[in-house]
This record gives C-alpha cells, structure tokens and sequence, in this order.
C-alpha cells in the first residue's frame, strides 16, 4: 500500500454536495482531493430544480449565468383537482433577482459545478473508492482503492462525506439515519408533450388515482412523477412512455400527448436524516447526511447549502485565522434548517399525494382560498425557493439592538443602495455587488459621525482588518428603492457584519463597536493567536 502526503481535506465523492465542498475551500487556497468511485460523472437529470437561494449564492461566485442561460425558469406552479386547477403558487413573490424555480438537469448543474473546480485547479479523482477510514486526534486516515485494484492510505486534516444516501462513514460511525421510506413506488420520466400544458409553469395534479406532477425543463422537455404507478415496478424495467401516457390520461383533465422518452425510473421517497453532521475530524453532508422526497426540489440544494456553510469555517480554521468551536457551528446551523426542510417535504408530499377522498375534497374546496392569500403565496415560496431558511438561534447570530426587518442568522438580500467611498463620493450599486463569499463584509449603515466610528474601529478591531472589509452605506435616492433600504435595515444608524455565506452574523447599533470587537475576539482568531502551521 502506498502512503500519500497530507492534504488538507479529503472529500469523499463527486455529486454536488462534494463538488461545491472542493469549490469552497478551493477558493479560500485550501489544499483538497476530491474522489469518486464512479469512472464518470452521471448522465442522467435525477434532481432538476433549482431554488432561488442555491442561485443567489452562485451568482455570488460568478455561476448563476450560466444556470439561468441553460435552464428554463418556471415562473409558477399549478396545482390541479377534481377537473379543474385548485390554485397557482406564483413565483413573482420570490423577493430575489430569481423569482423563479429553475428547472436544469442535474447533469449540466454538476457540470458548471465540475468547470468552476478546474478553474481552482482541482479535479474529481475518478475510480477511487475510499474503503475505510480511521480518525485520530492528529488526523484522518482513508484507505483508498484504485480502479487496478491498488491501495492508497491518505492522511488529511479533515474529511467531508459527500457520499450520497450510502455513506460509509455514516454507517461505520453507526449515525442513525432516522426517518421513512415510503412502501409505494414512483414511476419517473423525462419526455416531451404535444398539448396544452405551460412550460411557465410546473403542474401538480391531485386525483382519487395518486399524485402525478410535470415539470417543465429546458428544449420543451418534462420531467413526469406519479406514484401508484400502473405495472409492478422491477429491477430490470423502467417506466414505459405508454404507461406514463396512460398514468396521464387517468390524473389529468387537459389533453396531452407524450412522445420521445429520454430516461424513466421508479423510485421510493425517503425521508431520513442524521442527528450529527460533525464526529471528531468528520464532516457529512449532502444526500449523506439527509434525504427527501422529491416534491419541493429540496435535496441538492439543501446539499449545496451545506457545503457552503461549512466550506468558509474549514478554511478559516485551516488557515489558522479561527478557532476550531467555529467548526462545530455547522451543525448547529444546519441541523435545524435539514430539520424544518424535511418536515415541510413530508407534508407537502402527504397533502397533495392524499387518495383519502376526504382528505381530497377538503384540499380541493380549502386550498383556493388558504393558497388565494397574499401571506400565505409569500411565506411558501420563501419556504420553497430556501430563502426563509437562516441561522437566527445559531451561536454564530448575534443582535444588539433592533431596526428593519433583518436579523442576525438571516439572509441577506440583495437590493440597491448608495456605497459612501472615503473621499465622500457616492456611488450606486446592490448590496450582492459588494459581498465577497471569501471574506466578511462588515455594512456601516447611515452613520451619523463616521470619523469617531472610524476612530473606534480602527483601534478595536484593527486584529482582525485583513479578515473584515468594511464599507459605509446610505440609501439609494429613489423613493420606492429608499423605502425597501429601510424596510430592511430600519432607520437607524446600525452595523451588520455579513458572514462569508450571506448570513448575518452580528446586527448592533452605531455604537455596538465593543460588542462586535468582543464578537470577533469570540469566532476569529488575530495574528499573534495564530499557531504556526
Ligand atoms: C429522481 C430524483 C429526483 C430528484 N429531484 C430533486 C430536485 O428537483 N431538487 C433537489 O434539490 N434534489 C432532487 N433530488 C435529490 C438529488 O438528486 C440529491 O439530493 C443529490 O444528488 C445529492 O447530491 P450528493 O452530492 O449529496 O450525493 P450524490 O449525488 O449521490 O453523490 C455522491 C457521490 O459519492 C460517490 N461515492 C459514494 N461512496 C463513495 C466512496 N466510498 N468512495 C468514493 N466515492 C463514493 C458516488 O459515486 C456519488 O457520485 C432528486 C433525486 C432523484 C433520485
């Protein structure tokens, strides 16, 4: 068996939770190997939509373009019983440049993913499987198999599973995967339609039948989903486009006819997570730490959100610049949102998939006018595209003082506003133009004596300067653009230190420069605290 030098991390597989891990700490110039026992990535569509959050976060690293050139946004879904369509979920409520869910295949999602990586100069290791495992307190050590049979030991600071639902890590550390599989089959089809069905829109139907859903993908494409499909599911079948027609004909009242299958499968929905995501030097994340029912797009996503939570705390900590109780805030961060994501699927899946024809005509008379209601539109789709989701009981989100609606743990949007330069000229740009998902950015607000805060800052948080850029902002001259800067921010002076992610992580008042100071003091760590690495 050969031994390798040390790496950074080891990141053990190649799907997108695992991809946007390397991307992450790559950025930052971490050293990481990235392996996956398949000889190729796959080719096949599996998780095809994208939320608004997953988006905002690779604009901000200079990939959403490319998403948004390929996809086909869907501007709305339409949920259908009893002959007729029940409600419309309307998109346009989304409060982001992607007031969309993007619909791509998850094959092209992996490729920008895998392209943005060469760019940092790293590649998937492909036909590498890692066997075993070992965490010490110096290290992780993995025993690697080659595709000739081969064995490597590779020791690494730190290792992340990004092995999808079949982790071996998740199984070795005997971690729970708690939760259900449900005993019905899905059938599952990629195809095009001749007929009447929108592709501006995704389309659920709700009959006495099961639950059947079409998603609108690029080039005139639909993914179908239906459960109590028509023939016996078996290893070696897949779906028909005859039966996929016939499931159709039976659910839907709008005339439709199928032609050109691309890829079918049957499928059972899991809805199962682990209580720790962090074990001593371990990481999980991804399909390896949580899994879902397709309905809601939730699962890569959620994913890719990992990762972008833990990639800047495991660069930082590498790096010596923060201490390693920063690390375990991933979980405390994440475990709640996988939480709340899992048990709104779970609901969602069981209301619209009800065959109890109670349960049914209840949905059918209700959902209209619960639906109809312009909070409820807003707080599912904030649900849905990710963008509700924050860290507000996180030990990471601290608040000082109150204005505006944002809070330490949430998200940031985006919106425009005025940057005041050190020379007193004003400019205007959005506040995503001024974010840097590799390091914080620290907003002061309509400062009222901006040489004493300068005066303060330079002398309490001169530590930590190089991790931290500030800026001065007003609001933008506009009257309705003004109105959203204070609906946000309030009308007070104020001073939000933005973490790498786009998550606040300290809200304070324009005199809160000590409690920021003592916040930094907590989560990073200065020069001449640094050990030498
Ligand atoms: C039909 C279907 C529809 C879906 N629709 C959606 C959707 O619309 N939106 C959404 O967000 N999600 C959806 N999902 C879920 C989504 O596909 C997954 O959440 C996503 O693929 C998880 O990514 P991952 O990187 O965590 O795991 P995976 O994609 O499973 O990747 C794991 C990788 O690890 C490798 N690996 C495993 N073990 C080892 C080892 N020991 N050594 C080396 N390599 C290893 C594997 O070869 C694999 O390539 C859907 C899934 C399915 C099946």
């Amino acid at each position: 068996m050969s031994n390798s030098a040390i790496s950074s991390v080891l990141i053990v597989g190649g799907g997108p939770t695992g991809v946007t891990a390397a991307l992450e700490l790559a950025r930052f110039g971490v050293s990481v190997r990235i392996i996956d026992k398949k000889e190729a990535p796959e080719t096949t569509s599996r998780a095809i939509g994208v939320q608004s959050r997953t988006l905002e976060l690779m604009e901000l690293r200079g990939l959403a373009d490319e998403f948004v050139r390929i996809g086909n946004p869907a501007l709305g879904g339409s949920v259908y019983g009893g002959g007729k369509r029940v409600f419309r979920l309307d998109f346009s409520h989304i409060d982001s440049r992607y007031h969309y869910l993007l619909f791509i295949s998850q094959a092209e999602t992996e490729r920008i993913l895998l392209e943005a990586l060469m760019r940092e100069n790293v590649e998937v290791e492909r036909g590498v499987e890692m066997i075993s495992f070992a965490d010490d307190s110096s290290g992780v050590k993995a025993v690697l198999r080659h595709q000739n049979g081969t064995l490597e030991e590779v020791t690494a600071s730190y290792l992340i599973s990004a092995e999808g639902a079949h982790s071996i890590v998740r199984s070795s550390l005997g971690l729970q995967f708690q939760g259900k599989t449900l005993a019905e089959s899905y059938a599952l089809g990629d195809l095009y339609i001749d007929g009447d069905l929108p592709p501006s829109d995704f389309h659920i139907f709700s009959s006495s039948h099961g639950f059947m859903g079409l998603f609108p993908m690029n080039g005139g494409r639909f993914r179908l989903i239906a459960s109590n499909p028509l023939s016996e599911p078996t290893k070696d079948t897949a779906p028909s486009l005859q039966e996929l027609q016939s499931i159709y004909d039976q659910r839907s009242h709008i005339p439709a006819r199928f032609h050109d299958l691309t890829w079918s499968s049957w499928f059972r929905i899991n809805s199962r997570m682990i209580e720790r995501l962090k074990v001593g030097r371990l990481f999980l994340g991804g399909d390896a730490a949580h899994i879902h029912s397709p309905a809601g797009a939730q699962g890569m996503n959620t994913g890719i959100q990992d990762m972008v939570n833990l990639g800047w705390k495991l660069a930082l900590v590498l790096k010596g610049q923060a201490p390693e109780k920063l690390l375990d805030t991933y979980e405390q961060d994440r475990l709640p949102v996988i939480h709340n994501v899992l048990t709104k699927t779970e609901g969602l899946t069981e209301i619209i998939g009800a065959e109890n024809p109670i349960v049914r005509s209840l949905f059918n008379h209700l959902a209209p006018w619960i639906a109809g209601a312009d909070v409820v539109q807003q707080n599912s789709t904030a649900r849905m595209s990710q963008l509700a989701l924050g860290y507000r009981d996180s030990p990471l989100s601290v608040q000082h003082g109150h204005g505006g609606s944002l809070r330490a743990g949430d998200r940031v949007p985006d919106f425009p506003l005025q940057v005041i330069r050190p020379s007193g000229a004003k400019e205007n740009r959005t506040l995503f133009n001024l974010l840097n998902p590799s390091r914080f950015t620290l907003l002061f607000v309509g400062v009222s004596d901006a040489p004493t805060l300068h005066a303060q800052i330079s002398e309490k948080l001169a530590l930590w300067h190089e991790l931290l850029e500030g800026i001065q902002v007003e609001p933008p001259n506009s009257e309705s653009e003004h109105k959203r800067f204070k609906d946000y921010l309030g009308s007070t002076p104020a001073m939000l230190l933005i973490r790498p992610d786009g998550y606040i992580g300290f809200r304070g008042g324009e005199h809160s420069v000590s409690e920021l100071a003592d916040y930094c003091r907590s989560w990073l760590l200065t020069c001449s605290q640094r050990p030498h690495l």
